[in-house]
C-alpha cells in the first residue's frame, strides 16, 4: 500500500471513503507472474537440450558395451543416471510453474489403484538394493484419477522415504479402502520431522533446516507438487511422523471399491 495514497477520510471517527490502491499488491502479482513465466521458460528451454544429451548418452552406451569397452560404457551409464536426475528437476520446476498458472493437466480414467502401485513399487525396488520395499495391500478399488500423476506422487514419497532413511532399510507401501475413499501410505523409520515442522513440509521450496545439503540434496518441491496433485484430484494429503523415529506420508482420493 501507497501511505499517502491510503489516507482515509474520517467523519466523526468513521471511515467514510478510503483512497486505497492496490498497488503493491497489483506488483508483487506481476513479480509473481514473471517468476514463473521465466521458471516455466527456463525450463522449458533446458529439456531440450538435457533430452538430446540423454539420447547421444544411450547410443554411446550401446556402441561401447558393443565393443567390450566396459568402463567406459559404466561411466556413460553414470552420466545417464545423473542427466535422469536433470531431467526430473526440470520437470518438478516445469510442474510448479504449471500448478502456479493453473495449467497443471489430468489425463482422467478409471484405473485399479493398487495395480499402478505395485508397478510404480517394483520399478522403484530395482532403483535400490539397500531398502526393502514392502507392499501391504488389505483392499483394492478402482479410483478416477490420472495414473501418471499417481505413479508420480508414490515414486516422490518413495524416493523421499529412501533418501530420508540413511539408516534403515525398511520402506512399508500400504492401501486400504475407508468409506469409499483409498488411502495409500508409505512409511519408513529414517530421520523424521520435528513436530513444528510437519506441515510446513507441503510448502514449494521448504525443506526442514539442519538437512545437511550434501547428504539429503533436493529442491523442496517434491511434497508441493504431490499435495497439490492429490488436491486437484480431490484427496488430501497429510503427514504424521516422530522425529528420529521415522515418517508416514499418505493421501486419499475418492474410490469405488466395488469397480474392481
Ligand atoms: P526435497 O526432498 O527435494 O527437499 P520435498 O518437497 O520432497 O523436497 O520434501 C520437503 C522436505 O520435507 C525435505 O527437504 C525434508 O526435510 C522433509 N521430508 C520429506 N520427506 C521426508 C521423509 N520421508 N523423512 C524425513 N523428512 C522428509
Amino acid at each position: 500500500w501507497h501511505l499517502a495514497q491510503a489516507l482515509p477520510f474520517i467523519n466523526d471517527g468513521k471511515i467514510i471513503k478510503w483512497f486505497g490502491t492496490n498497488t503493491d499488491i497489483d506488483e508483487q502479482k506481476q513479480m509473481q507472474r514473471q517468476k514463473d513465466d521465466f521458471l516455466g521458460i527456463a525450463s522449458h528451454e533446458l529439456k531440450t537440450p538435457v533430452t538430446s544429451i540423454k539420447a547421444y548418452a544411450q547410443v554411446l552406451g550401446a556402441m561401447l558395451t558393443k565393443e567390450g569397452e566396459h568402463k567406459k560404457a559404466d561411466m556413460v551409464t553414470r552420466m545417464d543416471a545423473q542427466v535422469n536426475r536433470l531431467t526430473n528437476l526440470i520437470g518438478d520446476l516445469l510442474d510448479v510453474t504449471k500448478i502456479n498458472s493453473g495449467r497443471l493437466q489430468f489425463n482422467k480414467v478409471w484405473f485399479d489403484f493398487n495395480q499402478v502401485i505395485k508397478e510404480t513399487v517394483d520399478d522403484l525396488q530395482h532403483t535400490t538394493q539397500k531398502h526393502k520395499l514392502i507392499a501391504d495391500f488389505s483392499a483394492t478399488g478402482q479410483i478416477y484419477s490420472d495414473k501418471d500423476r499417481i505413479s508420480q506422487v508414490i515414486t516422490n514419497l518413495i524416493t523421499n522415504a529412501i533418501k530420508y532413511s540413511p539408516h534403515t532399510d525398511k520402506i512399508i507401501i500400504s492401501t486400504k479402502l475407508e468409506d469409499n475413499e483409498a488411502i495409500v501410505c508409505v512409511q519408513d523409520f529414517g530421520i523424521g520431522i520435528p513436530e513444528d515442522k510437519q506441515d510446513k513440509v507441503f510448502e514449494q521450496f521448504y525443506r526442514v533446516s539442519g538437512n545437511k545439503q550434501h547428504t539429503f540434496p533436493g529442491l523442496g518441491l517434491g511434497l508441493y507438487i504431490s499435495s497439490e496433485i492429490i488436491k486437484r484430484e480431490g484427496g488430501k494429503m497429510w503427514v504424521n511422523s516422530i522425529e528420529g523415529k521415522g515418517s508416514t506420508f499418505c493421501f486419499s482420493l475418492p474410490a469405488d471399491g466395488n469397480g474392481s
